[in-house]
């Protein structure tokens, strides 16, 4: 058993501003299924995220970027097998047990802000109810401490107090999300993880929701957004990793993917054109199957300066995997 298991319930060591909260090299992900067939959901992907910084980690449906977060947080099916590291505070993530998990990491390290707050909240119980169980869990409050602890809690996630009696189905999407990130908040995690939070929202709601995300990264937290909301992304992150059929082919600071010179990787320069305020042209094609990628880079059936050199798969160099980087000639 591992030190951290045995201090249970002790808060985690916030790391120094020059320290990556969170700090990932390698990482894959393959599910093997029946007759022998293996899906690479996720291959090699390598980034660092600091106290106080935002990356956002964005990509069409079906990318890996969910695997990647269900990685962290140990909640893959058991017909996953992992490779890589994945540290936060020290603690390799990838190889630490569900007992380790359980009791260390989940609230406690990584928060975890969910994709349906309205299905992640018990539905027979108040907000209330479910935010003092949390504190007692994760911080050990017990008395008058406990509401005082989960109201603050409520407080931090701007939950308004005077609904805190309400049960989930009486709270609208805005607010179902908001006792989430409050639950999500708790255990004061140096790293927070929001997995596609603004799903289903309208856009004044998504505004306020990644308003309140970037919030709680200005207060010191790491957050790791995944979105397939350009438009949130560009709202809140520091810095932009792209994934396309399980690699990370893009990762640069986030005003200069979404500004100038813009992206240089052809799959990110795509993505953005996609947009109906920018060029409204989408990428032809289709992405590859995870079970069946091709040999070299996955994005050469759909890019136009393909070549032979793109039999190979190119490596992530200076920020983009691409053996024919686009240079910045965006109008
Ligand atoms: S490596 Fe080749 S096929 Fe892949 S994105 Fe770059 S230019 Fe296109």
């Amino acid at each position: 058993m591992t030190t951290q298991a045995r201090t249970g319930g002790a808060a985690p060591r916030l790391p120094a501003p020059d320290e990556p909260v969170l700090d990932v090299s390698g990482l894959s992900v393959r599910f093997r299924m029946r007759g022998g067939r293996r899906i690479a959901a996720v291959t090699d992907a390598s980034f660092r995220l600091w106290p106080g910084e935002c990356l956002a980690l964005v990509g069409e449906s079906g990318c890996g970027k969910s695997v990647l977060a269900s990685a962290l947080l140990g909640l893959l099916p058991a017909n996953a097998q992992t490779a890589g590291r994945a540290l936060v505070g020290g603690l390799d993530l990838l190889a630490a047990d569900e007992r380790t998990l359980a009791r260390t990491v989940r609230g406690r390290r990584v928060g975890l802000v969910p994709q349906s707050p309205a299905a992640h909240l018990t539905p027979v119980r108040t907000v209330r109810s479910q935010l003092q169980e949390t504190v007692r869990e994760l911080t050990g409050a017990r008395g008058s401490g406990l509401r005082a602890k989960a109201e603050a809690a409520a407080e931090r996630a701007a939950f308004p107090a005077d609904h805190l009696d309400r049960y989930p189905h009486q709270l609208s999407g805005g607010l179902a999300q908001r006792a989430a990130t409050a639950l999500a908040l708790v255990g004061d995690a140096p790293l927070l993880l929001a997995d596609e939070p603004t799903t289903g929202l309208d856009r004044d709601l998504v505004d306020r929701t990644v308003d309140e995300l970037r919030r709680h990264a200005d207060a010191g937290h790491a957050l790791l957004m995944i979105t397939h909301d350009l438009a949130a992304a560009e709202r809140i992150a520091d810095r932009v990793a792209v994934m396309y059929a399980g690699r990370i082919v893009e990762l640069t600071d986030a005003p200069a993917f979404f500004g100038e010179p813009g992206p240089r990787h052809p799959y990110a320069r795509g993505l953005l054109d996609a947009l109906p305020e920018r060029a409204f042209t989408p990428i032809p094609g289709m992405p590859p199957e995870l079970g069946a990628l091709p040999a070299g880079c996955a994005f050469a059936a759909r890019c136009e300066h393909a070549t032979a050199a793109c039999k190979t798969v190119p490596a992530l160099l200076d920020g983009t995997a691409c053996h024919h980087p686009q240079e910045p000639t965006r109008a």
